[in-house]
């Protein structure tokens, strides 16, 4: 037999191998192996096909199976391909992206003795040699997995290393798993000559003769009871032994437990080990909530959802903020729970916060298992592991990568906050979007899809009006809460009458000293982060640049230094203009680092904190701020989009838009619906509960469609707006586009390719094949950038597109000059 094996690297295709007639019958397709590569290399790969034996060819032996079962189900490796395929990468870069680093085992990865785990004689014990011989080998030092190859030439490594790290006493080396303590247990069972009902007896009439073994007996039958021994042994099942934890045996006999059980080792008659506890947070359910019973108007949405499934896979539920959403998303998790189907609940990464999961698994309980890109490793593939077996949780709420889990019987998918650009995954490929990828793998699994969001993508919005989805409205808040009032302030017009002395406008400054006077809160929404975007030389205009990306740098204050925001360098201010030696710099320009220091002279009853990227570098930090704001104990919340991002807040009254333009003047053909759906969302943080609230818009572009959309929350007519401009320039949703970028280190290589694979595509392609051209950012990190934009026409074939690009790109790296060019493809940018 032959194997077919994906492995991690950006490599067109899969490579083949023979498969050693021992390992016939226990490798199948989605089976982790070790095979060799090139001279020394080995790699884990997952095997993706398996074939009759070729008669020419000798392939390689497949070296090692890693684990009992395949770590893959066939509908995963089905959605791999379509990945690869779509999104025009390789599946070795799928397979980086879907599987967490434990599974992965990549000859690079680093190893490391967890932190509580003792390795001495008396643990020894509960290893086989190769396991003992890895566990002494890493109490040494960390190691990769390559070298601990080297240094324990034995087969079966792989495999021991796979165990001992889901035992919890090795792990990967990486910051996120450092501060992650390994979740073993020390578990106590009898000695293996002592597991007949006839020792057992001898044994225990020894211990009883003598007070001195008194302790030991008392032990000795708590754990025969806390086992259930006698039933197994009157049952002759095995099966029914219950695990006994060596806490659990202490507690039980209480004082002088500790030193009886170390007699009772010493003698072989009890011994411990470890036993891997789940990691897995349950969740306690609330009895009563699932009764909440939805309003008239969730009610009829649900209703309508249904139905809309009867005819759409995919149905598109446009609901305003705060109109309940998420307990209309409950219900149908109860009822597809009920047909005994499973649900995905995707979220956007940020959006992903205790204030859902709380809320779900009060409803949920143990039903739910959370799937975080910022949770530990192991505890991801503790998750993966689980949802193969027959305990899988039925629910998962997860991040984008969530997709990538193994679903045995998918329902329903639920991708809230649809419109979020997050689900799109930048960098580096597979460059997929999450809610495209959620509608394939249901329809794969034959499930459905539910979309929600009070701001849609016009790319779903545009399939919900077409009929190719189901749409569904909901209109009302809850409990009768009025949608905020929207006040917009012409910030241009208050500026001539020098009445803008702060960022705040005398209206904003003033209902924010209100609503803080009373005890309520307020937001404000300024959609930079740092002190100021830009510092230049006051007498001759100087910017200083990083030095590695074409970007201005922007001035953090706290670091008291200048930050790349593309690559993250940072700088020392210089202390004089290099350009004419003037000491004086000025800083242009809001960041949230100065709105929050405007806020402290302006407002004396603020208890200001600050939500960007640079106060919530860690989850920990994160949900602080969300939690200290939720309790009261800040006031006032300044913050870049990341404050819009599904959170539900209940004595916020005012929320200030403190600059319009910024995000109106993008220059992208996406700038307008970015703009409302960011409006629209930092709004609807606005008197959630109880009574409405106020929103001041500050602009100088008071007049612009956008701004009179976001007053008058008409989504329809921004919609309108935009499609129209969107087919007279020929922009998605009215064709699908793919960029191609270029990079390399020398400018005048990367501009020559660019306008070599120009010349390749346009005999093909016409004028759909807009550029060469230089982005807004044209160096980043080193690399010199140019990209070509080609549109295509909803009614061309997507495969023969790809087979022309490709194959133009294989040419150009064969080009003299060329070879050590990157070029990759973004299919569907955002
Ligand atoms: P959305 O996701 O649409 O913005 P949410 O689902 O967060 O809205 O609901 C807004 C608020 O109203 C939440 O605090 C929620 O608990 C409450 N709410 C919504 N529907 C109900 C209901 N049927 N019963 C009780 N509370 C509800
Ligand atoms: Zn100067
Ligand atoms: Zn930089």
């Amino acid at each position: 037999m032959l194997a077919d094996v994906v492995l991690p690297l950006a490599v067109p295709g899969a490579y083949t191998y023979h498969l050693p007639k021992s390992m016939e019958g226990q490798v199948s397709v989605g089976s982790r192996v070790v095979v060799p590569l090139g001279k020394s290399k080995r790699y884990t790969g997952i095997v993706i096909r398996l074939l009759e034996e070729a008669k020419d060819i000798d392939y390689k032996d497949i070296e090692e199976l890693v684990d009992d079962r395949p770590l893959l189900l066939q509908s995963q490796i089905d959605l791999w391909r379509w990945i690869a395929n779509y999104y025009m990468c390789y599946p070795g870069e799928v397979m980086k992206a879907a599987l967490p680093s434990g599974l992965k085992l990549e000859s690079e990865t680093c190893y490391t003795l967890s932190e509580d785990f003792v390795f001495d004689d008396e643990t020894a014990e509960n290893y086989s040699e190769t396991e003992c011989l890895i566990l002494k080998s890493l109490s040494v030092e960390a190691k990769k997995l390559n070298d601990i190859r080297k240094e324990i030439q034995k087969i079966g490594v792989i495999a021991a290393i796979r165990r001992l790290t889901e035992s919890g006493a090795v792990e990967v080396a990486e910051k996120v798993s450092q501060s992650f303590k390994a979740k073993t247990e020390l578990h106590v069972r009898l000695g293996e000559q002592y597991q007949s009902e006839e020792s057992l007896s001898t044994i225990l009439d020894m211990l009883a003769a003598s007070k001195r073994t008194q302790n030991q007996e008392n032990l000795l039958l708590a754990y025969l009871e806390l086992s259930s021994y006698s039933t197994v042994l009157t049952l002759k099942n095995e099966n029914l032994l219950k695990l006994v934890s060596k806490k659990q045996l202490i507690d039980r006999v209480g004082p002088g437990g500790e030193s009886a059980l170390s007699s009772l080792k010493k003698k072989g008659i009890l011994e411990t080990y470890n036993v891997e506890v789940g990691r897995l947070k349950s969740h306690k359910a609330l009895p009563g909530l699932l009764e909440r019973p939805l309003s008239k108007e969730q009610d009829q949405a649900r209703r309508e959802i249904l139905d809309g499934f009867e005819k759409n896979d995919v149905v598109l539920l446009h609901g305003v903020t705060s109109s309940g959403k998420t307990e209309v998303y409950i219900k149908l998790i109860e009822k597809t729970l009920q047909e005994g189907k499973q649900v995905l609940y995707l979220l956007p990464e940020i959006a992903l916060t205790t204030q859902i999961t709380t809320r779900l698994g009060k409803v949920f309980g143990d039903k739910l298992g959370i799937y975080h890109s910022k949770f530990p490793d192991n505890e991801r593939v503790e998750l993966w592991h689980r949802q193969l077996g027959d305990k899988a949780f039925p629910i998962i709420l997860g991040v984008r990568s969530a997709l990538f889990l193994p679903f045995k019987n998918l329902g329903l998918i639920i991708v809230d906050e649809e419109h979020e650009t997050s689900y799109k995954q930048q960098d580096p490929a597979p460059r997929y979007h999450a809610r495209d990828v959620a509608i394939v793998m249901a329809k794969q699994a034959g499930a459905k899809v539910l979309l929600g969001t009070a701001t849609p993508s016009l790319e779903s919005y545009a399939n919900a009006t077409c009929g190719k989805f189901g749409l569904v409205q909901l209109f009302t808040r809850y409990g009768e809460v009025q949608l905020p009032e929207i006040i917009v302030e012409d910030v241009k017009e208050l500026k001539r009458k020098k009445l803008m002395s702060t960022p705040f406008s005398p209206r904003l400054t003033e209902e924010i000293h209100t609503v803080l006077n009373r005890g309520e809160q307020a937001i404000l929404f300024q959609n930079r982060r740092g002190y100021s975007p830009q510092i230049e030389c006051t007498k001759c205009g100087w910017v200083p640049y990083c030095s590695r990306c074409d970007v201005a740098l922007t001035f953090h204050q706290r670091l008291n230094r200048l930050v790349c925001h593309y690559c993250g360098a940072t700088y020392e201010i210089p202390k004089s203009c290099p350009q004419c030696e003037n000491t004086e710099l000025r800083d242009i320009g809001w960041g949230t680092e100065k709105v929050e220091s405007a806020v402290e002279s302006c407002f004396s009853e603020a208890k200001v904190a600050r939500m960007d990227l640079d106060t919530t570098r860690s989850r920990a930090a994160y949900e602080g701020i969300i939690s200290d704001f939720q309790r009261g104990k800040t006031n006032l919340l300044v913050g870049t989009q990341m404050i819009t991002k599904g959170l539900d807040f209940d004595r916020v009254s005012v929320v200030g838009i403190l600059n319009a333009d910024q995000m109106l003047n993008m220059c992208d053909y996406r700038a307008h619906e970015r703009a409302f759906q960011m409006m629209a969302q930092v709004a609807g943080r606005a008197g959630r509960r109880g009574k409405q609230g106020k929103v001041i818009l500050q602009t100088r572009q008071p007049d612009s469609p956008i701004v009179k959309q976001v007053v008058t929350n008409d989504y329809e007519s921004m919609f309108l707006c935009e499609m129209a401009d969107r087919r007279m320039f020929r922009y998605p949703p009215i064709v699908r586009m793919i960029t191609i970028y270029l990079k390399h280190k020398n400018e005048d290589i990367v501009s020559k390719a660019s306008f070599a694979l120009a010349n390749m595509l346009r005999p093909h392609f016409n004028s759909d094949i807009l550029g060469p051209d230089r982005p807004a950012v044209g160096r980043i990190q080193l690399m010199h950038i140019r990209k070509l934009m080609l549109k295509i026409d909803p009614q061309f074939s997507a495969q023969s597109i790809r087979k022309t690009l490709l194959s133009a790109r294989e040419s150009l790296l064969k080009t003299q000059g060329f070879k050590s060019l990157v070029v990759f493809f973004d299919v569907d940018p955002l």
